[in-house]
């Protein structure tokens, strides 16, 4: 079930856009649907994940913020907007205010799809956890007004439940897109390596797919 008119991808740190659904982007902005990108955080807990252990969190964050704004050219993103919640403490902040802070954004783009984490975060990351249940909430509560699905990635966890996905994009048509935008948060290498490998010429045969569920729609 391919989206229609405008999507917002909610997530909690840079990176995740990129991990989850960066070949999505860039078909929907090479599509003139111009996707958009709210995050939580800017990331500046991340420090173990590359070659700034000794930045402070206000340094790291500013570097992610460089990586971003990278990335998201790279995948064409028309939007981005951080909301600078601490890293690593998300689950902390009042969910329904982090709700209304979404509602709010999906309502200046008129976003007609929401796209978020599972509720168990994809990898049960609590700052993941915490942005799927909040973008839930702001579908739930009716205070987006313009939107009309909201997306899941598929975990692991949903698919071994017998879940199968309701779009579905093959990496391998857009990896050097995906692999650019994952060299741009450099901050995060290991941690990316760790996941997709050395970002060669072709895709891992185990990352090769993103997968998404329609959990609602209107
Ligand atoms: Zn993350």
């Amino acid at each position: 079930m391919y989206p229609e008119g405008r999507s917002a991808f909610i997530y909690a740190h840079p990176d995740d856009e990129t991990f989850m659904s960066g070949c999505l982007i860039r078909q929907l902005a090479d599509e003139s649907l111009k996707p958009v990108l709210l995050l939580a955080t800017r990331g500046d807990a991340g420090y173990k994940n590359g070659d700034y252990a000794d930045a402070s969190r206000e340094e790291l964050a500013a570097i992610r913020d460089g990586e971003m704004e990278e990335a998201a050219a790279i995948l064409g993103l028309d939007a981005l907007q951080q909301l600078g919640y601490p890293d690593g403490k998300l689950n902390e902040i009042d969910t329904t205010r982090l709700a209304s802070q979404i509602a709010e954004f999906a309502n200046t783009y008129a976003v007609e799809s929401l796209f978020t984490f599972p509720p168990d975060g994809g990898n049960g990351h609590p700052d993941h956890v915490a942005i799927s249940r909040a973008t839930t909430l702001a579908f739930e509560s009716g205070l987006c007004r313009s939107v009309r699905r909201l997306y899941y990635s598929l975990s692991p966890a949903m698919a071994l439940e017998g879940r199968t996905p309701d779009l579905t994009l093959e990496v391998a048509k857009q990896w050097k897109v995906k692999a650019a935008a994952l060299r741009a948060h450099d901050s995060q290498k290991y941690a990316i390596e760790r996941y997709f490998g050395n970002l060669g010429e072709e895709v891992q045969m185990s990352r090769r797919y993103e997968q998404f569920v329609v959990i609602y729609k209107k």
